[in-house]
């Protein structure tokens, strides 16, 4: 199975990553590389979906571009 698509974090504009763990104990998860933001879910396809929605609506945090 191809690699789902995942939208650019809705904060920093990283790069998305899926997490899940090999054994299927940890929780699935969709976060960021950059800045660490994260959606978890039952299921890996109700967070790539929450995330990809989140993803989607209009910026209301003030850039932080810069930040170390
Ligand atoms: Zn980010």
């Amino acid at each position: 199975m191809s690699a789902p698509f995942l939208l650019p974090c809705p904060f920093c504009g990283g790069k998305a990553y899926t997490d899940r763990s090999a054994d299927c104990t940890a929780t699935p998860s969709v976060g960021c590389e950059d800045c660490g933001t994260h959606n978890v879910a039952e299921t890996m396809g109700e967070a790539i979906i929450k995330w990809n929605a989140r993803t989607s609506r209009p910026k209301t945090f003030p850039e932080r571009n810069n930040h170390e």
